[in-house]
């Protein structure tokens, strides 16, 4: 067990520092990295994903390379079109109504994306369950028509009801995230109607496996997306997404750029736009450059010795 601490190069969900656990097994390593708000009971399937990588392995996968987006944050127009253009990636997806920010800024920062993919590419927004119904109503649409059409618009709202009230009212596809991920029932997106793709996440999901279960069971296409893990993590979401028997949006994998390094040399960073489905995860070999202080090491064990106990047998 190799307890990891790697700075972020943003400050993201309020942290700087990204800590996590890499463990080996018989079918070598997997990742545990749950968010530190997340309780025990929360970080069960986290630790399961983990175990799944390091002593089961994954299922086959149908394809051997998958495209991903890359990601724009809350940045000028300028920097926008700069991070898009350099990606090499064809489809964007760019932050939007953050706290603070004007929607005319959202509006100019779509308009340089589009400007920057051309008109094949494809542009999605994420708003992280910031409006309400009649606010989200109105942005989609502006929204819509800065980018030029909109591929998705992630997670407008908090509740189900209101992603289905939206759903209802714009053309744009929603996306579901945070009404997924931390759903006691994930399916219930697609009961109520209430989106038109899946955002799937394998470590809060139990794995691989279950993560798959949950796909065909939601009849939603998905999208996979990191939980911002090492290379070592974001090998078991490229399992997943490698598995998927259909894919027809590119997946958020393409996060190790938020890290400011990773435990492996052999890197799954993005060329292209495009990441390879991995067998297994690449080996970690930058112990001495990423080991976390003693005192965080203690506190990881602690945690990981508290959700196995947490765990079914
Ligand atoms: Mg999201």
């Amino acid at each position: 067990m190799f307890v990891y601490s790697i700075p972020m190069r943003n400050r993201f969900r309020g942290i700087t520092v990204r800590e996590g656990v890499l463990v080996e097994g018989p079918r070598g390593w997997g990742e545990f990295c749950a968010f530190l708000d997340y309780s025990d009971a929360e970080c069960v399937p986290w630790l399961a994903c983990a175990l799944e990588s390091a002593t089961e392995g994954w299922p086959a996968p149908v394809r051997d390379r998958v495209p991903v987006n890359c990601t724009v944050p809350v940045v000028s127009p300028e920097r926008a079109y700069r991070i898009v253009a350099e990606s090499g990636c064809s489809t964007a997806k760019v932050k939007v109504a953050d706290p603070g920010s004007a929607l005319s800024d959202d509006l100019d920062r779509v308009a340089a994306v589009r400007d920057a993919l051309g008109p094949s590419g494809a542009v999605r927004v994420d708003a992280n369950t910031a409006w309400d119904v009649d606010t989200a109503v109105r942005a989609i649409r502006e929204l819509d028509r800065a980018a030029g059409g909109l591929e998705y618009v992630e997670q407008p709202c908090p509740t189900i009801p209101e992603l289905a009230a939206v759903r209802r009212r714009v053309d744009v596809r929603i996306a579901a995230d945070e009404s997924i991920r931390r759903a006691e029932d994930p399916l219930a997106v697609a009961v109520a109607g209430a989106a038109d793709v899946a955002v799937i996440k394998v470590a809060p999901l139990g794995g691989v496996r279950r993560a798959l279960e949950v796909a065909e069971a939601c009849g939603l296409p998905c999208v996979v997306s990191s939980a911002v893990e090492t290379s070592v993590g974001m090998a078991a979401g490229l399992a997943l997404a490698g598995a998927l028997p259909e894919l027809d949006f590119a997946c958020g994998l393409g996060t190790l750029s938020l890290l400011d390094g990773d435990v492996a040399g052999a890197s799954l960073r993005p060329v292209d736009g495009w990441l390879p489905v991995p067998a297994r995860a690449p080996e970690p070999d930058r112990f001495a450059e990423f080991a976390a202080a003693p005192a965080t090491r203690l506190r990881w064990e602690q945690r990981v010795a508290r959700v196995t106990a947490a765990s079914p047998a």
